[in-house]
């Protein structure tokens, strides 16, 4: 089954909402949602169609088996219905997405959500069903039936998860008890984003913040010391008093993961959330191992980040304020040309398809009052196409960002040309290369371009924060869910105390605070409290991976290398048609191998490198 996704840009950048100076919205700087559903009713009989081809689904239960014609039809059926149920997520996640507090927008979402737990139901005996039918009778319906061919990889996955797939019976029960699951995220969620008491704190100029998540991730980067101390302490401080709670809805989730481990007889949670996507666990282990080896690199981006902040005892509350202030400011019309600049590269035929897109309101691009903060793209119209939500501010993050986003709204675009709806859908693992794939493209234009060295520095600057938070933060991520995890796993109980007590042995480790590098104060170690992707296991690991696999194919991109721009496009056009290890291995990057993680080590190197210079060259010049 398809399910829906939006792809959340995963690191808030402060996102100035009061007080920035916007050009005026135009009716083309908004998304255009009627060409999903001219309004509401439309939905609603959308809605009613897929109920009603659900009650028809249920005729084809015992039926798989039957005959390959018979087979076709409901493979074909299932393929509709989920069909529209996409192009019904995306307008209710949108329109909620564009004015978070319109009642009948969240009535949308809930009846969704109904209807999502309904078609789960009504294809539970699916995958059991296919497995009785077994491999051979498949493989002789395929030969009968040539339509059936676009299948052939559902049915594979279907067949190879035997080992872990129960009785009609079983599968029934696991189902419907999915409406039980999840609690531990809901609260979380609920306290983190609308209950918590954000503390009201007094920066140096004298202005009062109240310190939600929108305004931490703002104040972090303050310019003043005394007062990113103040932020994190008021912050981190307010999370340290639901240690206790934020440990028990997470070793909730944790718990879940275990019992549908051991049910589904996997050796341990991580075996089984790679499993979905058949992800080599050496692929885990390779981005950890890779990670810890190249510690003194992410040591040597601190040392550098504290000398260029003029701060030489640098503290955890150093990391974020950027290593270069200031900077140019950016018209959307200039972010959506130097974004088109940067990708062309890849081709007249990408660029087309980026130019129609900004031209036809795929995009949501302004910041409004109750709009839903960040940006992600929704790509799961499938015969509409992908929509892309923004809160353009007009700073360099902003434009990079637009590039992100894009990157995963021509991959949305890509896959759904080449491939039938069945195969186009492509999991995380190749959804953030596309969008990462983006940002080294955009870095590269905007370096070459740039016209002084204060420009380079804060494109390198930007490029490095950029590595950081990508790949090693969300590694110590990994390494922290693999440790917790296994723990559950072997049966052993998990506090929110515990918790900080493993993630805070990880965040010296990374930072270096045995060698002196930078100093992680106790009450930061409740920080795992604050990272919502925990909810959804093993996910951010991918960033890490990705953006290793991305810097790959991009340097062959830039450099030229015959075949490179194809190789790439291949992934993309590939959709949900391989196993996403195995395609991206295809196109020449093997990340169960240390090759990607060294190369990216190897760029971050060579980034610090030409910022040294140019600090040096600055030094001798100004003395
Ligand atoms: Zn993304």
């Amino acid at each position: 089954m398809r399910k829906p996704l939006a792809i959340p840009f995963a690191f808030a950048f402060a996102l100035a909402l009061c007080g920035a100076a916007f050009a005026q919205e135009r009716p083309e700087d908004r998304a255009n949602l009627a060409e999903l559903y001219p309004d509401v009713a439309a939905w609603n009989a959308d809605a009613a169609k897929v109920e009603a081809q659900l009650k028809e689904f249920a005729g084809c239960r015992g039926q798989l088996g039957k005959s390959a014609a018979r087979l076709l039809q409901c493979a074909s059926l299932e393929s509709d219905f989920s069909k529209r149920f996409g192009r019904l997520a995306a307008y209710a996640n949108e329109l909620l997405a564009h004015d978070t507090g319109e009642a009948s927008s969240m009535e949308l979402m809930q009846k969704l959500s109904v209807l999502e737990t309904a078609i789960g139901e009504a294809t539970a005996f699916e995958a059991p069903e296919i497995l009785k039918v077994g491999r051979a009778r498949i493989d002789a319906f395929m030969k009968q039936e040539p339509k059936l061919a676009i299948y052939r990889h559902p049915f594979d996955d279907a067949l190879r998860r035997a080992p872990h797939t129960l009785d009609a019976k079983g599968e029934q029960i696991l189902a419907a008890f999915n409406l039980s699951t999840g609690n531990g995220a809901t609260t979380y969620n609920i306290l983190a984003d609308a209950d918590m008491p954000w503390p009201t704190i007094k920066l140096a100029d004298g202005t009062e913040v109240k310190l939600d998540q929108s305004a931490y991730t703002a104040q972090r980067e303050s310019k003043n010391r005394d007062d990113r101390k103040k932020v994190m302490d008021a912050f981190f401080g307010t999370f340290k008093t639901f240690e206790r709670t934020t440990g028990t809805t997470l070793y909730g989730t944790l718990k879940e993961s275990t019992v549908y481990a051991k049910v589904r007889k996997y050796d341990g949670s991580l075996e089984r959330a790679l499993d979905a996507n058949r992800v080599p666990k050496a692929v885990y282990d390779a981005l950890i191992a890779a990670t810890n080896r190249n510690l003194p690199t992410l040591h040597r981006y601190f040392r550098l980040r504290g000398k260029m902040l003029g701060v030489s005892d640098l503290r955890y509350y150093d990391i974020y304020p950027p290593l270069v202030g200031g900077g140019p400011t950016f018209t959307l019309e200039e972010a959506k040309r130097l974004t088109l600049e940067a990708v062309a590269p890849l081709g007249e035929e990408y660029v087309a398809a980026m130019k129609r897109g900004f031209d036809n309101r795929w995009m949501d691009a302004y910041p409004r009052p109750r709009k839903q903060s960040g940006a992600h793209m929704a790509g799961y119209a499938y015969d509409v196409h992908p929509y892309v939500l923004m809160n353009f501010t007009g700073n360099y993050e902003s434009v990079s960002t637009l590039a992100h986003e894009w990157g995963h709204a021509m991959h949305t675009y890509f896959a759904n040309k080449a491939q039938p709806f069945p195969t186009a859908d492509y999991p995380i693992f190749t959804a953030e290369i596309a969008s990462t794939f983006n940002e080294a493209m955009l870095l590269e234009r905007m370096l070459k371009a740039a016209k002084t060295d204060d420009e380079r520095l804060l494109y390198l600057g930007s490029a490095l924060e950029g590595l950081r938070g990508t790949f090693f933060r969300q590694a110590m991520f990994a390494e922290f869910e693999r440790e917790v995890h296994a723990a559950v796993d072997r049966g052993e109980p998990m506090t929110g105390e515990r918790f900080s007590k493993i993630y805070g042995d990880l965040l010296r480790r990374y930072h270096g605070d045995k060698e002196g590098v930078l100093k992680v104060d106790d009450l930061y170690t409740v920080e795992w409290s604050y990272i919502p992707h925990f909810y959804t296991p093993f996910y951010v690991y991918q960033y890490a991976t990705s953006i290793a696999a991305s810097s790959l194919f991009a340097q062959d991109v830039i450099d030229g290398k015959p075949g490179a721009r194809e190789r790439y496009l291949g992934v993309l056009k590939a959709g949900g048609s391989d196993y996403p290890y195995d395609l991206v291995k295809k196109a020449g990057v093997d990340l169960a191998t240390p090759a990607p993680y060294e190369a990216l080590v190897a760029r971050m190197n060579r980034i610090m490198d030409e910022i040294e210079a140019i600090l040096a060259k600055k030094v001798k010049s100004n003395g």
